[in-house]
């Protein structure tokens, strides 16, 4: 099928690699996930095992990538993700942002494929600036422990576009703001799968500090379709991707308390070394170059959540 065009998903087991997967094969590509299950789940990937246009390498992206065939598109997805993942993995979560950014943009070059970069709203750290607009440079502590992270994804955004403007590649970045939908793992440690997992098994919701510090959650639908359409579009500077319904930490498990039923209590921890106060992204660029906006609202996009979380507990 010498037609169809083909990508490479890295970190293509993951949350997020396996649902741009299905979607780029929904769009009639041919899809090479690339995963070494550090954090990725083959649960997420089962479903195409029989699919002939999808093929997976079980790979460490930060070892030199070989693959025959053409490519046009290479998705850098591959990266521990939640805060006590890159906690519990800090170097592999560098090395794949230094080492496997460097290969998966070598290998977009050596192809002329067109490179898309998975960055994230950590780039802009503690935000002295609110909502965070592209142009905010940050406030990122390097040597925190979420340093290894945020700092990781700096210097991928900065090899990406060397390659971009020294090497002409086609690049792309999205800064990825919180994501939440199926496919989450339970206990990644991240907030919505944290309190879903605990109301729906009656146990205190654990909320760090005192809840006064905000995110903004958007759905997994929202955002691959935003990401599918930067991967399309000319425009190679960073796109902020997210949802700006922003509520509190509070809130939040308050809502999930309401919409599950459940008799769970909240209970209060201390709060993590750095944790962001505020996070909500401008997408006044994502809405103007991408025409794209998200369209599924918080309760029909946590009640498909949960019911997801139902169906792993069960
Ligand atoms: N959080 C919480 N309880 C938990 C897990 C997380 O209160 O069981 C808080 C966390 O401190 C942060 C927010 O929820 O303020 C979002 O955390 P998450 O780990 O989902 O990702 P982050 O946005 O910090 O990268």
């Amino acid at each position: 099928m010498a037609s169809k065009r083909t990508a490479v998903v890295t970190g293509g087991a993951g949350f997020l690699g396996s649902h741009l997967t299905d979607r780029l094969l929904a769009e009639g590509f041919r899809v090479i996930g690339i995963d070494n299950f550090i954090t990725g789940n083959p649960q997420n990937i089962e479903h195409l095992a029989s699919n002939e246009d999808y093929r997976f390498v079980k790979q460490d992206v930060t070892q030199y990538i070989l693959l025959d065939e053409d490519i046009h598109y290479v998705f850098h997805f591959a990266s521990p993700a939640s805060p006590i993942d890159y906690l519990e993995h800090p170097i592999p979560t560098l090395k794949v942002g230094a080492h496997g950014t460097h290969n998966t943009l070598g290998l977009a070059k050596a192809k002329k494929a067109t490179f898309l970069l998975a960055s994230t709203s950590e780039c802009y750290g503690d935000p002295l600036v609110h909502p965070q607009r592209e142009d905010y440079w940050g406030n990122v502590n390097p040597i925190g422990p979420r340093g290894v992270y945020d700092e990781a994804k700096r210097f991928a955004e900065a090899m990406t576009m060397a390659y971009h403007r020294y090497h002409k590649v086609d690049t792309k970045i999205v800064r990825i703001f919180n994501t939440y939908g199926p496919r989450m793992r339970l206990r990644d440690g991240r907030v919505v799968p944290a309190f879903i997992g605990q109301a729906l098994t009656g146990q205190p919701l654990t909320i760090f500090g005192d809840g006064s510090q905000t995110r903004s959650f958007c759905y997994v639908s929202d955002l691959i379709d935003g990401i599918f359409k930067l991967a399309m579009s000319d425009f190679h500077e960073p796109v902020n991707i997210g949802n700006p319904r922003e509520m509190t930490i509070k809130q939040f498990a308050e809502e999930i308390i309401r919409i599950t039923g459940t008799a769970a209590q909240i209970e209060y921890r201390p709060l993590p070394v750095d944790d962001p106060k505020v996070r909500q992204p401008d997408i006044t660029r994502a809405k103007k170059v991408l025409n794209w906006e998200p369209k599924v609202d918080f309760d029909e996009g946590i009640r498909k959540t949960i019911d997801f979380f139902r169906t792993r507990l069960g």
